[in-house]
């Protein structure tokens, strides 16, 4: 991509109504536009970060054979009337609309229930089980507050996986199978290292369940961790019951204070959602029994911010390589120099290498750098006259201070050596 073709520019700026480091960052450098508190649009930058999250959560989902589908905004409320999730003394967060002849709609913030009810058309028979399926999908969540950037938003996008399974024995392999899958998904975008898997409130589902809480000061929540042992509960949730509960003795723990963001988390549902919307399987003697639930989110906005905060610096965002909208980012400084960075970015491109290139003419070499820092590419690349006497391109990493000269014949290799 070359950057005089991105519509989008850089803000000189922070933008003042924002608090939230990621939003201050997100914005400058052009990902996100916010249209309202909670409410971000995702700009070309912003959506590349987005699908690179989507792709690996997609990847791993399918490795252990969940099916993707896609539901629907506009929801009718009679079935969320039978399992009670209709009123809003029960669910405070609820956007509501109505149609013309006045029926009323909702605009869903989780799925369970019609997944459920669309389950109905397809499972019977216990030779139907176990499925798992899931979406990216929009939620609507009219939050009392949102002022943690895209970490909470009133519309955001969702992963959302529900597991369907004969019994319960069923379910907890599943859901065993789902802690090591998401903690391959963080690994994976960069934040395995400080996140926890962390036991809290089950309620009103079941009376534990597991929360990936990533620690950051900029999160909303306060756990308590072992970072050798690897393991957190949440502060709000802990009492020494759901630790015996668990198996594990407390004098086992050296556990810290931290604040975290939850970006992600499992549920065993149980039979709550199967039996208040008739979702019943016969086995093989014809006996009828309510499907096993679970469901499983991960916040996709969330874990973007989440990103954002634990990575940058003074100067701007510092992409973990798998979620960077692009790899390389190259700089042409100087008119003089542009036919030599047109040639390598040609060159990249041949070679799959994804490269933003900032071809911009009368813009310093000092703006030019200060974008680069700001967007957060992994690997930077100059090209000046100064480097092109000796046939070599500047190479740099985001994250470190060093510069390196490389001659302008070895840079595909260098940058294709996985280091
Ligand atoms: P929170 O306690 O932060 O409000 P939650 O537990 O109500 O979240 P879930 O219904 O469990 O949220 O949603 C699944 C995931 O979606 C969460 O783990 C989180 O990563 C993300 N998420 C929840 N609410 C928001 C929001 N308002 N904006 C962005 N992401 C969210
Ligand atoms: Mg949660």
């Amino acid at each position: 991509m070359k950057q005089s073709q991105l519509f989008t520019k850089t803000l000189k700026e922070s933008p003042k109504d924002e608090v939230s480091i990621n939003a201050q960052l997100l914005t400058k450098a052009g990902f996100v536009y916010k249209e309202m508190a909670g409410v971000y649009s995702y700009l070309p930058l912003g959506l590349k970060v987005m699908e690179k999250i989507k792709d690996i959560i997609r990847e791993e989902l399918n490795n252990v054979g969940s099916q993707e589908i896609k539901m629907t905004t506009l929801q009718s409320k009679d079935i969320w009337e039978k399992t009670n999730r209709w009123s809003d003394d029960i669910v405070d967060n609820w956007f509501k609309t109505k149609l013309k002849n006045n029926k009323e709609l909702g605009l869903a913030f989780t799925h369970e229930e019609p997944l459920t009810n669309i389950m109905k058309n397809f499972v019977s028979s216990y030779k139907d089980l176990p499925l798992y399926v899931y979406q990216f999908q929009t939620k609507f969540r009219n939050e009392l507050r949102a002022k943690s950037g895209i970490m909470r938003g009133r519309e955001f996008p969702m992963k959302d996986l529900y597991s369907f399974s004969l019994n319960k024995k069923e379910h907890d392999k599943f859901y065993e199978l789902m802690k090591g899958v998401y903690k391959k998904i963080f690994d994976r975008v960069g934040i395995g290292e400080m996140t926890y898997l962390t036991m809290s409130d089950g309620q009103p589902f079941s009376k534990y369940s597991f929360e990936f809480q990533t620690l950051t000061e900029a999160g909303e929540d306060i756990i308590l961790y072992d970072d050798k042992k690897k393991i957190a509960v949440n502060k709000d949730d802990y009492s020494d019951e759901i630790f015996s509960d668990l198996g594990f003795d407390q004098k086992d723990f050296n556990f810290k204070e931290g604040k975290a963001s939850e970006v992600g988390d499992i549920y065993s549902l149980g039979e709550k959602y199967s039996k208040a919307l008739g979702l019943m399987y016969t086995d093989k003697d014809g006996k009828s029994h309510p499907v096993y639930m679970g469901s499983y989110g991960i916040g996709i906005s969330r874990l973007m911010g989440t990103i954002v905060e634990v990575y940058h610096d003074e100067k701007g965002i510092i992409w973990p390589k798998e979620v960077a909208p692009y790899q390389v980012h190259l700089l042409a400084l100087g008119e003089d120099s542009i036919k030599e960075a047109d040639k390598l970015y040609g060159d990249l491109q041949k070679n799959s290498i994804e490269v933003l290139y900032d071809d911009r003419l009368n813009i310093s070499a000092g703006e030019k750098f200060a974008d680069c820092d700001l967007i957060g590419v992994p690997i930077r690349l100059v090209v000046s006259q100064k480097t092109l006497k000796e046939k070599n391109v500047e190479y740099k990493k985001r994250e470190e201070k060093e510069v390196s000269l490389v001659k302008l014949k070895k840079v595909l290799k260098k940058l294709e050596a996985k280091d």
